[in-house]
């Protein structure tokens, strides 16, 4: 069994970032440019929003973050979020949820600019990744990847284990996770299953599976002995009960089973805002040529 960790595949990928980010403030003046609409103070999204914060400026990337009051209204919010989509100098907007109750997660979302859209939860980004077929046309597209879908895919292929023709299960139908990772596994040529809290005999299905992709937000849902002998097993889900994080699947058990296996934490967690700060680098790139093309 080979652990599939996130951190060096991440640490490669920011190298790479880092490049890209030197040479576009050499084009443009300046480097790439992510704002981060935060309002109110959830507890459980300010270690993330930290976490981003310090992931940009690792990159080189500029960030700031638009803190605003809990009590702002639906319209202002709007207005704000339309006004970072005109800005010529913004090239990646995130929309820190959840969002206070009396503002419309569905209106702020689709207020967002589909090209700066960097967590790619947009209909419209949603509908351009969904129109095409192959991942080397996704990056030719406007499309941006949502990040955790992104950094599952890298993880598969850091295995080398050829995907064309293998049977993968996606626990977890969510439009910022499953869907879009079932997506990507079928632009790889694998034969897709999605399961989601209806679906009966998950334990059968799983059984059958070459590649297995959990994002359900269940711990423990995904039994050891469910899992094929030598396949590959994707956890990006991630439970915390205050003092550990758990995934969804037993781990201890699957790994006996399994060929590949990632941890949880320190699988596809860390390698998620790496692909955000991907997303926003070539944002910006997309941005800069259409600019120079006039
Ligand atoms: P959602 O709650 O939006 O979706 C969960 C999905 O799991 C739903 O489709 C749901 O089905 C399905 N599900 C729930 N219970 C079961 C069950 N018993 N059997 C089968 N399917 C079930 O969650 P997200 O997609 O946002 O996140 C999923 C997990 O991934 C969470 O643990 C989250 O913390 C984690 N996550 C990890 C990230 C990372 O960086 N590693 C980033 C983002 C999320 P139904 O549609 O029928 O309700």
């Amino acid at each position: 069994m080979t652990l599939l960790k996130g951190k060096p595949a991440s640490e490669e990928l920011l190298l790479q970032l880092k490049r890209r980010t030197r040479s576009l403030a050499e084009v443009r003046g300046d480097p790439p440019h992510l704002a981060v609409i935060a309002v109110g103070g959830d507890p459980s999204s300010q270690i993330y929003l930290r976490r981003k914060l310090q992931a940009c400026k690792d990159a080189g990337i500029e960030c700031t973050l638009e803190s605003l009051p809990e009590n702002i209204t639906e319209a202002e919010t709007l207005r704000i979020v339309k006004n970072l989509g005109d800005d010529p100098a913004v090239d990646g907007i995130i929309l820190e949820l959840p969002l206070p109750p009396h503002l419309s997660e569905n209106a702020l979302t689709d207020a967002l600019a589909p090209e700066k859209d960097v967590e790619g939860v947009t209909r419209i980004n949603l509908g351009r990744l969904y129109c095409e077929k192959k991942l080397e046309s996704i990056e030719e597209s406007d499309a941006l990847i949502p990040c955790t879908a992104h950094a599952i895919i890298r993880l598969l292929r850091e295995t080398g284990v050829s995907v064309p023709g293998k049977h993968a299960v996606v626990v977890g139908r969510s439009n910022i996770v499953g869907k879009p990772a079932a997506h990507l596994l079928s632009c790889l040529d694998a034969t897709v299953t999605l399961c989601h809290s209806k679906s009966s005999d998950l334990d059968t299905i799983i059984s059958g599976a070459d590649i297995v992709v959990a994002a359900a937000g269940r711990p423990g849902l995904i039994r050891g002995n469910w899992i094929k002998r030598g396949s590959v097993v994707i956890d990006a889900g991630i439970t915390s009960d205050g003092r550990k994080i758990q995934g969804d699947v037993e781990f201890e058990s699957a790994r006996r089973r399994a060929a590949f296996i990632t941890p949880v934490p320190g699988g596809v967690g860390p390698l998620t805002v790496t692909y955000l700060l991907y997303n926003t680098v070539l944002s910006a790139e997309r941005r800069t040529k259409k600019t120079l093309e006039g």
